[in-house]
């Protein structure tokens, strides 16, 4: 049943049996006639070969990329079925097959190994990309390895370097130490033959005097060996201290400290006195912070401290009188005034008290009173003192603060004051500085005379400044004391008068005489730098007569008197 001749098929495909043979001759199916049967596989070769021809002229679109087929071929089975009887089975089969395009086959495959392809290519990439990597590595590490080893050459040459020229140093010496000993044997050598030579004409000389004396020639020998001696003992004693030179230096170190009087003045800075006792500066700075003083190197400490430290640091202290100087010219002076007559002088005023109790104000209306009217030409320029003139004498009244007289009076040691004038206000009573005041008049032996101030103030109480100061032991005089009391007021101008009177009288009674000639000696009061004059000074002089040209010492500093205001 499955195969069918030529006509058959060409029957079933309803074409001529002609065209049929020629499709089958182009399909390359060799058939020699109608009535040849054709099998199965050359119907399907022929069928392809159709298709495909087909498909040339048409797109290959309308062609079926598969194509199944369904065969059903009937066969019948005679089955001996015992007792002589048999029985007819009918068997049906069905085959189906299912043929797939070969370009489809053909295209799939292609994809396939393409498909294929690429996970190779991609294989062999991410393959490649490995090596590469790996390549990469190796060539780093090779160029580290390179490096290092590079270094360490450079390191080993260095190394070599150092030892070759360490090695020509150490060859240098010894070439250097055998000059030397060539030399010193050289000289050696020179020497033993002077010497030889020497004996030789020692000897000869000898010879021709023993000739001469007809002494022992054994003699001459005993002399040249005695003088040789000594030459060489000579040449070991030099190289010796030539060693001495070489190794060590020629300081020792002190056994004891060195302990230095040290000149200390009233003041000196850090690095003076550092200086002096030939010490680091930073040393005493230390020492003087151990002692709790903070100081710069150019800060100047006192004379009591400086004396601390120099003790401190083991040397002795000097201190240095500041004033020797002036103290001889005070006893100049007292000499010179020894021989001028006394005459009597105007008594010092100074005005002291608290704060704000009208010192300035109490200055300024006996100023403005007394002597503004006196000034020559309307002179108004400033000096710290001026001249008062009463009724029972003349004062000199101390335009500056009564504590700065005070002060210099305790540094120099100087009778700068005679009276102090203590103003205290009637409306506040006594104060602290009050208090202080009395404290340094009573220090100076000066006497006090009382002004009371401010009495023109509603809330005035002269009785109440009375009874505070009987606490401090000035007992007024209307109270059986000795001390004078005035009321006063610096505004009003009341009770001003009384109080000069008061202070004159009490002038009186202090019989104060000066010599009016010789050598001038008292006290600098104030001191400044001005322009276009210089330094000046005021002056407070006690004894003798200060004239211009005259020399003037005061402290560390002195100069010419050039001008003078009075
Ligand atoms: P200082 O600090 O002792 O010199 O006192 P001042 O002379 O500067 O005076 C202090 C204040 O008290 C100023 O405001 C003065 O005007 C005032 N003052 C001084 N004296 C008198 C006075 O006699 N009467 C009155 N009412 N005020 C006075
Ligand atoms: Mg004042």
């Amino acid at each position: 049943m499955s195969q069918v001749t030529v006509t058959e098929f060409a029957q079933t495909l309803k074409v001529p049996v002609e065209r049929l043979m020629n499709q089958l001759s182009e399909a390359g199916i060799t058939v020699s006639g109608a009535n040849d049967l054709i099998s199965e596989d050359a119907k399907l070769e022929l069928l392809t070969h159709l298709r495909r021809s087909h498909g040339k002229k048409d797109p290959a679109a309308s062609s079926p990329r598969k194509i199944t087929l369904k065969r059903k071929s009937q066969s019948e089975l005679r089955l001996a079925a015992g007792q002589g009887r048999s029985r007819t089975v009918n068997v049906e089969v069905r085959r189906k097959r299912t043929y797939t395009r070969r370009d489809v086959l053909e295209e799939q495959a292609r994809q396939q190994q393409a498909e294929l392809d690429a996970t190779r290519k991609a294989e062999q990439e991410v393959h490649e990309a490995a090596e590469r990597a790996e390549r990469e590595r190796q060539e780093s590490l090779e160029a580290e390895r390179k490096r290092k080893s590079e270094a360490i050459e450079a390191e080993d040459r260095e190394r070599l370097a150092t030892e070759k020229r360490r090695q020509e140093e150490a060859d240098e010496e010894a070439r250097r130490r055998t000059e030397e000993e060539r030399r010193t044997a050289e000289d050696a050598a020179r020497e033993a033959k002077e010497r030889e030579r020497e004996a030789k004409v020692q000897k000869e000389l000898d010879q021709r005097k023993g000739k001469r004396k007809g002494a022992a020639p054994d003699h001459t020998l005993h002399v040249a060996d005695g003088a040789a001696g000594r030459r060489r003992k000579k040449r070991t004693r030099r190289r010796a201290v030539n060693v001495s030179v070489d190794s060590t230096h020629g300081f020792e170190r002190p056994t004891a400290p060195v302990v230095r009087e040290v000149d200390i003045p009233a003041t000196i800075t850090v690095a003076e006195l550092s200086q002096r006792m030939a010490l680091k500066s930073t040393e005493v700075i230390k020492t003087l912070m151990g002692m709790g003083m903070m100081v710069t190197i150019n800060q100047p400490i006192d004379q009591d401290t400086a004396i601390l430290i120099v003790e401190e640091m083991g040397h002795t202290a000097k201190a240095r009188k500041e004033t020797g100087l002036e103290d001889e010219l005070l006893i100049g002076a007292d000499e010179s005034a020894a021989a001028g007559e006394a005459l009597p002088r105007p008594a010092v005023v100074t005005v002291m008290g608290h704060v704000d109790h009208g010192k300035t104000s109490l200055l300024d209306y006996v100023r403005r009173t007394r002597v503004a009217a006196g000034e020559a030409g309307g002179i108004t320029q400033h000096i710290g003192a001026y001249h008062v003139e009463t009724a029972k004498g003349a004062l000199t009244f101390l335009d500056t603060p009564g504590h700065a007289a005070f002060t210099a009076m305790r540094a120099r040691g100087a009778q700068v004051t005679d009276i102090v004038i203590l103003v205290v206000a009637a409306d506040d009573g006594v104060m602290p500085q009050t208090i202080e005041a009395i404290q340094h008049a009573r220090a100076a032996d000066v006497p006090i005379v009382v002004a009371v101030n401010k009495i023109d103030r509603p809330n005035a109480d002269t009785d109440r400044v009375k009874k505070g100061l009987v606490q401090q032991s000035v007992i007024p005089d209307d109270w059986g004391g000795d001390t004078l009391f005035v009321s006063v007021s610096a505004h009003t101008g009341e009770g001003i008068e009384a109080l000069l009177e008061a202070v004159a009288l009490q002038a009186e009674l202090l019989d104060l005489k000066a010599p009016a000639e010789g050598q001038a000696s008292g006290v600098v009061l104030e001191a400044s730098l001005e322009r276009g004059r210089g330094a000046v000074a005021t002056v407070l002089v006690n004894r003798g007569r200060l004239k211009v040209g005259d020399m003037l010492l005061a402290g560390q500093e002195y100069g010419r008197l050039r001008a003078m205001v009075d």
